[in-house]
């Protein structure tokens, strides 16, 4: 083999180790031409300016960044003078993206040297993917589709999941009371109406709580709005812990909260009221102390719609709070 044979070899197998292996996108392009007169693959991957072939080279590298094993099927090196060099080889390619196991075979890459101030620059480059030659016993390459079908699936997968957790965090953001972090009107609106189609449906029995801070206005006069607020959020923790798993409790209004009791009667709903307000009165809040809270309370009755059971509950509250406060009045 010639000198100069033996210099375009070397060359080919740095450019394909830079290139393929190392995926090193700085080097690789180092060993090209300014006046790079050509650069060409599949699809839309056609240069014919030094920077619209970085660009290309850049992409290349950056959606599949992980290495690119090859070997070599066959090999051709030419020096039809003594500053040219052709250089074409076929070979096979595997690599991994997003995880997927990826393997092109019979790929054919081109180079053309030429030799300027005794250095070998790239002048001309071509990658051909072939479609008609596969693995074994394959006309059409059914292997390759499928794994780039699953490429594909996965990637879709990856977005999809991403949409999803966000979606969820915008659902949860909307049906959430920002101080609180409980459910908010709008939430507790439709878990009522939910619920109240599951009681008619199933024949069940379904009870309203609704509580009231008492005197809440002097609270905030006494000590501030931001004290005001610590006791919202302390007052929603307190009762939080009191109802039942499968209660609904949101934020109903600036101090008044509702806690919907699915499969609960009014009995059973009166002693959870009692509770949550014997917890309130005995707690002690950071900043103002004790506080207390009147509470209303109503079950569903035959044919009621959500306004009937609101309105029936929100008397009951009324009367809670002209009886004097600090007490449940069932309705
Ligand atoms: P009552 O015993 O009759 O319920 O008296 P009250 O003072 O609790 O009731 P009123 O409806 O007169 O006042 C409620 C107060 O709650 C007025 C309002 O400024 C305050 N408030 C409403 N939302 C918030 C909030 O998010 N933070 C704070 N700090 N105060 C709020
Ligand atoms: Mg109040
Ligand atoms: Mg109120």
């Amino acid at each position: 083999m010639t000198l100069i044979i033996e210099e375009i070899r070397s060359i080919l197998f740095k450019y394909l180790d830079k290139y393929f292996i190392n995926r090193d996108l700085e080097s690789t392009v180092k060993m090209f031409s300014p006046d790079i007169s050509g650069y060409g693959t599949g699809g839309d991957e056609i240069a014919s300016n030094y920077d619209e072939f970085k660009r290309l080279y850049s992409r290349d590298i950056s959606e599949a960044p992980g290495t690119v094993y090859y070997n070599i099927n066959r090999l051709y090196i030419k020096s039809p003078a003594s500053n040219i060099g052709i250089a074409s080889c076929e070979l096979n390619i595997r690599t991994k993206i997003v995880n997927q196991e990826l393997k092109l075979n019979n790929l054919r890459l081109t180079l053309i040297l030429v030799k300027t101030k005794g250095v070998w620059l790239i002048e001309h480059m071509h990658l051909s993917f072939p479609t008609h030659i596969h693995e074994d016993n394959e006309s059409y390459p059914i292997k390759e589709l499928e794994e780039r079908n699953v490429v594909l699936q996965r990637l879709v997968e990856e977005k999809t999941s991403h949409l999803n957790d966000a979606l969820r965090q915008i659902n949860k953001l909307a049906a959430t009371d920002k101080l609180t972090g409980l459910y908010n009107r709008l939430k507790i609106d439709e878990c009522i109406e939910n619920e109240l189609k599951r009681t008619e449906r199933y024949n069940n029995k379904l009870s309203v709580i609704i509580i009231d801070i008492d005197y809440f206005k002097k609270i905030n006069d006494s000590y501030g709005h931001l004290a005001g607020d610590q006791v919202l959020v302390e007052f929603a923790q307190v009762i939080s812990q009191r109802i039942r798993q499968t209660d609904f409790i949101g934020r109903w209004g600036g101090e008044e909260f509702i806690v919907v009791c699915p499969e609960t009667s009014l009995d059973n709903a009166s002693i959870v009221a009692e509770d949550i307000r014997c917890g309130i009165e005995a707690y002690i809040f950071i900043t103002v102390g004790r506080i207390t809270v009147s509470i209303g309370v109503t079950s569903y009755q035959l044919n009621d719609t959500r306004d009937m059971l609101l309105s029936r509950v929100d008397a009951a509250l009324y009367e809670a709070k002209r009886n004097g406060r600090n007490q449940v009045v069932v309705n």
